[in-house]
């Protein structure tokens, strides 16, 4: 597979699974764009991508902003010339009981997962559609797309709604050649996770290792995390698939914790 000449933007790729997915779409001839929050993390890795031979621009990007998304979108046009993979990828977790999850942190949620989702899919879609080329739209969904677990209201709620939203970009976008799909990870070992490890412990009043154990891992084929290169792989996959035929569809990697 092959995306000599494409740019993909991806956000939230400072770190954990965006980063590896922009590494990846480099390797593969991508120009990527790095957007994130976090400015100078961007930056590194947009060097170190630049430094192995690929092309790579980092882009300050907080995703529940739409000027800034507005911005960011239009500087990656204007420098690399188009858009033609989006990568929604940039989150958070916040765990909680939902008896004491607050309601600011319930709509911080909502705000970075659904806003920001829709916020650069509106921004990156119609230059998919004035370039007439059209173009690949991967939500970084979850096993929560599809499942529920304890202390994860938000969340949960969240990546559920971003399958409604791939449907719909995939039916507007279908007759423009623009696809739409979502890739859905088990457990991968990112900063996201590490801190979410203690503090499911706390609430839930088991060790570290059982929550690793007991919770992440329990339902799995082998007891295995994801990697950050699993779903990368998957991204990839998509963001480059060759005809319209694979669109509107979740992927599932998560090591058979869920299967449907
Ligand atoms: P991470 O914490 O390693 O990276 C998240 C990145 O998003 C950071 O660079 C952060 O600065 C950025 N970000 C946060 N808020 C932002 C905002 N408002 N605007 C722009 N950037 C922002 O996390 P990760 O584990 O790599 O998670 C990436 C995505 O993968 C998330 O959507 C997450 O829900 C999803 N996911 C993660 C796992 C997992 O187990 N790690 C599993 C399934 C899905």
């Amino acid at each position: 597979m092959s995306l000599n000449n494409k740019v993909a933007l991806v956000t939230g790729a400072a770190s954990g699974i965006g980063e590896q997915c922009a590494r990846k779409l480099a390797s593969l001839g991508a120009a990527v764009v790095i957007a994130d929050l976090n400015l100078e993390n961007a930056q590194k890795v947009a060097s170190s991508i630049v430094a192995a031979g690929g092309k790579a621009l980092a882009v300050a990007m907080d995703v529940t902003n739409e000027e800034a998304v507005n911005a960011g979108i239009e500087r990656a046009v204007q420098e690399l010339g188009s858009i033609d993979v989006l990568v929604s990828n940039a989150g958070i977790q916040i765990v909680a009981p939902i008896e004491e999850y607050a309601f600011s942190d319930w709509k911080k949620m909502l705000a970075i997962h659904l806003d920001g989702a829709f916020l650069t899919t509106k921004a990156a879609i119609k230059h998919m559609y004035a370039g007439g080329k059209g173009g690949s739209i991967v939500y970084m969904g979850s096993v929560h797309s599809h499942e529920a677990s304890k202390l994860k209201s938000a969340y949960v709620t969240a990546k559920h709604g971003l399958l409604g939203l791939a449907r719909v970009v995939a039916k507007e976008g279908g007759p423009r050649g623009v696809r739409a799909n979502v890739v859905c990870p088990g457990f991968v070992r990112t900063p996201l996770v590490d801190k979410q490890i203690p503090e499911q412990a706390k609430a839930l009043g088991i060790s570290e290792a059982e929550v690793v154990k007991n919770v992440m891992l329990k339902e799995t084929v082998d007891g295995e995390f994801t990697t950050v290169e699993d779903v990368a792989n998957t991204v990839a996959f998509l963001a480059g698939f060759e005809s319209s035929a694979l669109t509107g569809q979740s992927v599932i990697v998560s090591h058979g914790w869920s299967m449907q």
